[in-house]
């Protein structure tokens, strides 16, 4: 297979936060793979904008190192790292005064794309947002890269969408959620819509349930003040695990095109019912496999967080009527497993004497590790002796199928970044659309607040609380296991 690395538009990339750890491990190293696929033309050029004065020079030694840390030795080529550190420039820029703003202004060119990447802490996005249209440095073409956390409520969520749109209009804003660059996750629209196979059955009389899942070995090591103010709800469900169950759940857009898209999935997380106190449970890890407990990570000793969540959500309307869905993320839990697992229904009739063996179809799509999709399906088992039965997978990874060439699949941040310049906001996530995620939170995190829920403890290391397993079995339904 040839592998078809379609170059962009010659562009100035700003990188707000160029020095700081998410720049460092994701955005820098990933323009350096497009770089190194030939994505690039000769002439684009990444700023780094920061707090702290460094001479170009000094940031392009900074990148070196991240290149070393961060990009496997295989794709360290000497002379193209040199190439890509040409490419860098930096400017000391202070996102609260007036520092630097006219050297940025000084350096932009006027006629190729020009984006900016808000690498910064939220509170920052509106002081900056502003400086670039009071000091005439982005124009009405100008693109803006804001990441995650958009907002910790409604309120909030709102707010910011305000501040952005004084200087910018929606069609320029890209609100990153890297999980829809993942290759997988837009492979799933691609199984889903450019076959007639799955179509059919994709709604509630074919389809029992859906499982999301997003398991963590790590804890919140180091980040223990960040996440207390967030716990799995705000920092995982909100964001990434909605936007998974949006792209499951929509109906077909009439075209792959962003509003198309982004309308669809509005409509889903609209539909959402609100979820029952019964239909959800909040964890928090304990100390185990001799590592400390999540209190020990926090600056509160009574932290009510959660490190965890397990949630049964319903869909109210014609095709998801009848079809819950099943959402876990945790960390510190068993196994680092991220996959959406759809399983069908029994045929409504067997008719084999001895059905032993009989499985439910699960369509498997797999995020992390080893990304790709299985479809587990009933044959016979082989040999003698009658018919038996037994699920094989029918493996769609399309690292096997694809060949060599498919190994080299951009990672979420290039390939979002590059989606950036193209223009392309498909996979970013409307202001609207994370209006109506935290509209749906938010009376979650309400009703823990006024019952002065306590999460439940589970130990490190295990498939997490005792109550998320009941949330299954009640059902007559088990989590899979993950591995
Ligand atoms: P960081 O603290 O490592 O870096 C912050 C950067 O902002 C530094 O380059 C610093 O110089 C710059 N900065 C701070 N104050 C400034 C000011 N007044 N003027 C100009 N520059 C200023 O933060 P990070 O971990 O890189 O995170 C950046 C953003 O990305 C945050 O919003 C964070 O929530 C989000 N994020 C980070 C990660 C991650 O893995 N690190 C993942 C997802 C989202």
């Amino acid at each position: 297979m040839v592998s078809r690395v379609i170059p962009v538009e010659d562009f100035d990339l700003v990188v707000f936060g160029g020095t700081g750890d998410l720049a460092r491990r994701k955005i820098l190293p990933g323009l350096y793979r497009r770089f190194l696929a030939g994505q690039m033309t000769a002439e684009c050029r990444i700023i780094g904008a920061a707090r702290g004065e460094l001479s170009d020079d000094d940031f392009r030694a900074m990148i070196a190192e991240a290149i070393a840390e961060f990009v496997p030795a295989e794709r360290q080529d000497a002379e193209a790292i040199a190439g890509f550190l040409a490419r860098l420039r930096y400017v000391a820029i202070d996102a609260k005064g007036d520092g630097g703003w006219g050297e940025l202004k000084a350096l932009m060119r006027r006629d190729v794309v020009c984006a900016f990447y808000f690498s910064v802490a939220p509170s920052l996005f509106g002081d900056i947002a502003l400086r670039l249209k009071q000091f005439g440095i982005a124009d009405d073409n100008a693109r803006i890269v804001v990441e995650k956390p958009f907002g910790r409520d409604l309120a909030s969520a709102k707010a910011l969408n305000a501040t952005l749109a004084q200087h910018f209009h929606e069609s320029q804003i890209y609100r990153i959620d890297h999980y829809l660059g993942k290759e997988t996750v837009q492979n799933l629209m691609a199984v889903r819509f450019a076959n007639i196979l799955f179509e059919p059955l994709w709604k509630s009389e074919y389809i029992d349930h859906v499982q999301i899942t997003v398991a963590e070995t790590v804890g919140v090591e180091g980040r223990g003040a960040y996440y207390d103010k967030s716990g799995a709800m705000r920092d995982m469900v909100q964001n990434h695990m909605m936007q998974l169950l949006c792209l499951i759940a929509m109906e077909p857009p009439y075209h792959f095109d962003p509003d198309a898209v982004r309308d669809e999935k509005l409509k889903v997380i609209r539909a959402l019912d609100p979820v029952l106190p019964q239909d959800i449970v909040r964890g928090q890890y304990l100390a185990g496999n001799g590592q400390g407990g999540y209190v020990e990570h926090s600056e509160n000793p009574q932290s009510r967080t959660e490190s965890y969540v397990a949630l049964k959500a319903h869909i109210s309307n014609w095709r998801w009527k009848g079809t819950p869905f099943y959402l876990r993320t945790g960390k510190r839990l068993r196994a680092r497993a991220s996959e959406i697992a759809i399983t069908f229904r029994e045929p409504p009739h067997s008719i084999f004497d001895d059905a032993t063996g009989w499985r439910e179809n699960v369509l498997v799509i797999r995020l992390q590790p080893d990304e790709g999709m299985n479809m587990m399906v009933m044959i016979k088992e082989p040999g003698p002796g009658g018919m038996r039965l037994t699920q094989v997978p029918l493996d769609m990874t399309f690292a096997d199928a694809l060949g060599p060439e498919a190994e080299d699949v951009p990672d979420a941040y290039e390939r979002l970044i590059m989606d950036v310049i193209r223009g392309n906001q498909t996979l970013f996530m409307r202001g609207d659309e994370v209006e109506a995620a935290w509209a749906w939170t938010d009376p979650i995190i309400a009703g823990w607040e006024s019952r002065g829920d306590k999460p439940q403890g589970y130990d490190s290391g295990s498939s997490g609380p005792e109550d998320a397993l009941m949330l299954m079995h009640r059902d007559g339904r088990r989590w899979r296991d993950i591995r």
